[in-house]
């Protein structure tokens, strides 16, 4: 099987996500803007109208305060890996070629964490991360990926 890994430059000749046939996340009512700001290079964040608190993951209601009333706002993108795990055996056979894949989980600069992957290096604790926004990395990814701070 031809190699996946977008850092193994094999990345140009796909003209459709589908091909690689990555599992696709469900899309909701409450996910919508999240999934559709991805696909536009953007990283999507709720917040709450009422006591204020960024939130993530996407929601109907704040874990916070019980509130309804939520807002959308854009991420700066930039955070910092907390902790971070490099997958061997990943869960679906899409991923087989690209292992280790590198997971972590991201403290972004709104205070929200999320787990996400890493692109093009392997992280370590305190490394400062960016949302890869190029419009290959939004059509290939099904959800926001990372990588290093230059
Ligand atoms: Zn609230």
């Amino acid at each position: 099987m031809m190699k996946k890994g977008i850092d193994s430059g094999v990345q140009t000749n796909h003209p459709n996500k589908a091909d690689y046939g990555y599992p696709q996340p469900v899309r909701s009512p409450d996910n919508a803007v999240y999934l559709d700001g991805w696909k536009e290079g953007k990283l999507m964040l709720q917040k709450c109208c009422e006591c204020k608190k960024p939130i993530f993951f996407p929601r109907p209601m704040c874990p916070h305060c019980w509130s309804d009333q939520l807002e959308w706002i854009q991420s700066t993108g930039r955070g910092e890996v907390v902790s971070y795990s490099l997958i061997h055996r990943p869960n679906h056979p899409s991923f087989n070629d690209e292992v280790p894949i590198a997971l972590a989980e991201i403290v972004l600069d709104e205070g929200v964490a999320l787990l996400a992957r890493v692109l093009e290096a392997t992280p370590s604790t305190g490394m400062k991360v960016n949302l890869a926004t190029e419009s290959e990395v939004t059509s290939r990814y099904p959800l926001p990926v990372f990588r290093p701070e230059t």
